[in-house]
């Protein structure tokens, strides 16, 4: 019979034939090891659509553009489901990523907006 190692440790492992790790804190941290890989890959995921969707709007701004349909939001690659922060006041509703955004003017209507550092919440309430 071979000698069988734990995957974590890489001690010799003693008992039962189909052990993988040799404890339980082995198990364990080789379980929360692989958790904590997905949320990094999960994390990265999430931020590079967030900054893609922020040069899109800073591309659209740069080029000239005001307002825009849904659908040229689409094209130009933007992802309504990535945004920093929401704003809603009684005159406007803002989708935000970081300093710029997205504020409904009608049906499916968008007009970019730039706000100024304090304006967007990247400063804490408290600070201010
Ligand atoms: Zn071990």
């Amino acid at each position: 019979m071979s000698t069988r190692t734990c995957k974590t440790c890489h001690e010799v492992i003693y008992g039962r034939s189909d052990k993988i790790y040799c404890s339980d804190y082995c198990r364990v941290k080789s379980f929360n090891q692989l958790k904590a890989g997905d949320n990094q890959r999960l994390i990265r995921r999430i931020n590079a659509s967030l900054i893609k969707n922020y040069k899109i709007l800073r591309e659209l701004k740069t080029k000239g553009y005001v307002e825009l349909s849904e659908r040229e939001l689409n094209v130009a690659g933007f992802q309504f489901d990535y945004f920093t922060s929401l704003s809603e006041d009684k005159d406007s509703k803002r989708l935000l990523c970081y300093n710029l955004g997205l504020e409904i003017v009608g049906k499916e209507l968008f007009r970019i907006v730039e706000l100024c550092e304090e304006e967007s919440g990247l400063i804490p309430k408290r600070l201010r």
